[in-house]
């Protein structure tokens, strides 16, 4: 991978306000990945692509990405991206909305990094429940949204997201055949482990 092209990128990125994801968000991430490098990664959310990009040096021999973006001038900026990075064998990239083309998708993946519409997380958390591996892992970042969720303001506009944001850490936190931690790195990192035995 070329690493001085990624570095340009993330600073475009940065300069032009797209949300990607926060250094100290990222460094926990790819600890997680170092431990464990998955063979499968599903991302939702691939922005102009450079968290899948640092993803895939962490994947396991022969292993692969698919991330979903809906947005047409990024997924323009990201194919361009991921030639000029050389990982285009690497990763793939569904052009759509992850509501509609989640359902077709029917892999096992060793890790979720969940990164859309925060109004659609606690859908995101079902079909990543349906599709990761039984040693897999889910992250879901931006999971605290600037302190909205844990406080208890809820008159801002952004309600719904806040709502599905909270439904979302209720649902990870009782589901038995999970291990979940909220860290507060850069906007919220949840971490889900799949605990659930084979038996
Ligand atoms: N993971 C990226 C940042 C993603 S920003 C990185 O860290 O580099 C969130 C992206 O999700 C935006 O580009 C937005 O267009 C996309 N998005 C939001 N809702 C979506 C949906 N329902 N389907 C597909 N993409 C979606
Ligand atoms: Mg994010």
């Amino acid at each position: 991978m070329n690493k001085k092209e990624l570095e340009k990128i993330k600073q475009k990125a940065l300069e032009e306000h797209i949300p990607i994801i926060m250094d100290d968000t990222l460094e926990v991430i790819e600890k997680e990945l170092k431990e464990n490098p998955p063979k499968r990664i599903l991302e939702i959310g691939a922005a102009v692509g450079y968290s899948a990009m640092c993803f895939s040096e962490f994947l396991a021999e022969g292993g692969c990405i698919d991330t979903i973006e809906r947005d047409e001038e990024r997924i323009k900026q990201a194919k361009i991206n991921f030639k000029n990075v050389e990982v285009t064998e690497k990763i793939n990239l569904y052009e759509g909305d992850a509501v509609e083309i989640l359902p077709t998708l029917n892999e096992k993946y060793d890790m979720v990094f969940i990164d859309a519409a925060k109004g659609k997380y606690p859908f995101f958390l079902k079909e990543a429940l349906r599709m990761i591996s039984d040693n897999g892992i889910i992250f879901a970042d931006n999971i605290l949204y600037k302190g909205y969720v844990m406080s208890d303001y809820n008159k801002h506009k952004q309600r719904t997201a806040v709502r599905n944001l909270r439904e979302y850490i209720k649902e990870v936190s009782e589901n038995p055949n999970l291990e979940t931690e909220i860290l507060e790195v850069g906007d919220g990192l949840a971490i889900s482990r799949i605990t659930k035995s084979k038996c």
